[in-house]
């Protein structure tokens, strides 16, 4: 059971369309997957994605951290020592999220593998199928309906729509897509940082004065700006969900203490993986506040790793985890299967992952 070896490789995998948030556009996910081994052969895998913009990790940092610095610390270790391997984690170097996110995964694939038992069982076991939303780019709102009615069509019950582009054309956005969907469909909000506290309480109001039913707004105002947050959650009645805001068990708390939101996003590419996941959606449940397991544009390696805990958890009660159905191929066998909006959870042991295709390795 004692760690012998981790590689690491390099994945690209293209887009159907570009993605296109308040904070960048991007073509195709260039990944990093690592590869744990152990005595008895096994071998873990994870997976992490290069967000500068939101966690400020890139391949070559997340690459070089666990080259130099985790490696040596993980050698000879037992892997089912999941709390010491964390301790070594967060000794190997402060931040650096995606990259712990990435060992993480891979030590909870061998840990499920070793006692044979899928992952998300082992981490409560709540439910086998999970239901995620879809994510519509933001673009005009002509080409932002056609691709919400798409969505619909392809059985989508809920869109999460990625505004925070200047609040005049939100508002135009919003109000074109909820007349292309009619009323059944649940809208929720992205502004990924894009808004002044102000401003988001203005607009805000008028969707709610114009009865567009937005069922919850995510991250409207700048990451550290927490007072901010929380004057919008107070001034609006649709539920404000923290994202950016919110990377540590420690901002969690911070946040939940001063009441500034009402849900909370959890990624594990922000919490550096399931470990601390775990730790975030406790206290958010200590507080009564229900979470939203996120990812960002990620491969299904690290989306299945996100989905065994989504369906571990009873109080991760929604799902942001279309990042595999926006990419044009899937280089995973095995893994969760994805069925328009349900996600079931694979039988195999650990992630349940048979093989990787079009791996380079580094
Ligand atoms: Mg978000």
């Amino acid at each position: 059971m004692e760690i012998t070896d981790i590689r690491m490789y390099h994945l690209s995998v293209p887009l159907k369309k570009p993605f296109k948030t308040a904070l960048r556009t991007v073509d195709s996910a260039e990944e990093t997957v690592v590869k744990i081994k152990i005595d008895n052969g096994l071998v873990g895998i994870g997976e992490a994605p290069p967000t500068a913009v939101i966690t400020g990790d890139i391949n070559e940092g997340i690459r070089g951290l666990i080259n130099k610095k985790i490696k040596p610390l993980f050698i000879g270790e037992k892997v089912d020592n999941i709390d010491k391997l964390h301790f070594l984690l967060e000794k190997s170097a402060v931040n650096n999220h995606s990259a712990k996110a990435a060992v993480d995964m891979a030590i909870y694939d061998l840990y499920g593998k070793i006692y044979d038992a899928p992952l998300y069982k082992l981490l409560g076991g709540y439910q086998n199928k999970i239901t995620s939303d879809l994510t519509i780019s933001v673009n005009s709102p002509a080409e932002m309906s056609e691709d919400a009615k798409k969505a619909v069509e392809q059985g989508y019950k809920t869109l999460k729509l990625k505004v925070g582009k200047g609040m005049k054309v939100d508002l135009k956005r919003i109000r074109a897509i909820r007349e292309a969907v009619g009323p059944e469909i649940e809208i929720r909000l992205d502004a990924n940082q894009g808004w002044e506290a102000k401003e988001a309480v203005q607009v805000i109001k008028k969707m709610e004065e114009e009865n567009l039913d937005i069922e919850l707004v995510e991250q409207p105002v700048k990451a550290a700006d927490f007072k901010g947050m929380k004057f919008v959650r107070d001034n609006v009645l649709t539920p404000i969900m923290a994202d950016e805001s919110l990377f540590s068990a420690k901002d969690c708390l911070k946040l939940l203490e001063i009441q500034a939101c009402d849900l909370i996003n959890i990624k594990l590419m922000k919490a550096g993986g399931i470990y601390n996941a775990l730790k975030i959606n406790s206290i958010a449940e200590a507080y009564g506040i229900e979470t939203m397991l996120g990812s960002m544009l990620e491969a299904k390696i690290s989306v299945t790793a996100a989905a065994h805990l989504a369906a571990a958890k009873k109080n991760i009660t929604r799902l942001d985890l279309d990042a595999p159905s926006l990419l044009a191929e899937d280089p995973v066998n095995g893994g969760i299967e994805i069925d328009g909006p349900d996600i079931y959870l694979p039988d195999g042991p650990g992630l349940g992952i048979n093989k990787i295709n079009n791996l380079i390795e580094l």
